[in-house]
């Protein structure tokens, strides 16, 4: 039988489990701030879809 060790005397092995909270006004990633409402229009022949 091994003896009961208590959970006082043992080291945590590893990283302490760090829990990253998200905030509300963390930015996301997933979030496309580009191109939001911005038309690409080309520069030479003026016309939208492309910028060349
Ligand atoms: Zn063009």
């Amino acid at each position: 039988m091994l003896p009961v060790l208590p959970l006082t005397l043992r080291k945590p092995l590893g990283r302490p489990t760090k829990v990253r909270r998200k905030e509300p006004d963390e930015p996301q990633t997933t979030t496309k701030l580009t191109m939001k409402g911005v038309e690409m229009k080309c520069s030479k022949c003026k016309k939208l879809g492309h910028d060349k």
